[in-house]
């Protein structure tokens, strides 16, 4: 990995993690799930200069875009929904002890 790939995935994880220790979502215990959603998160940083959302189509209208910078403006809404968010990277408490068992 080069090293701009390795600072970015450096600060995304530090994203996540912050999120997830500031909201009452889990991160997905599926690590697989998690690494593939942080690749897409670093490709699409390194492409457009912000982590949008690897699962969303980006509109090229910053204002538009920036509902979609992760975390999202609809997780919380998914989450509530279905218990995970659109790219299953944070799912509900209830959701992660279930995968956990
Ligand atoms: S769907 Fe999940 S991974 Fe994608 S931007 Fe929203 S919170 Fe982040």
């Amino acid at each position: 990995m080069d090293n701009n790939k390795e600072q970015e995935e450096i600060k995304i994880r530090k994203m996540i993690s912050e999120h997830v220790s500031h909201s009452q979502y889990m991160l997905n215990p599926d690590t697989k799930i998690v690494d593939r959603v942080v690749k897409g998160l670093v490709m699409r940083k390194i492409k457009y200069g912000y982590a949008y959302c690897p699962c969303r189509l980006v509109m090229g209208d910053i204002e538009k875009d920036k509902k979609i910078i992760c975390p999202c403006v609809y997780h919380v809404e998914e989450i509530e929904r279905d218990g995970e968010c659109h790219c299953q990277l944070f799912v509900s408490a209830k959701k992660g002890e279930i995968h956990r068992t």
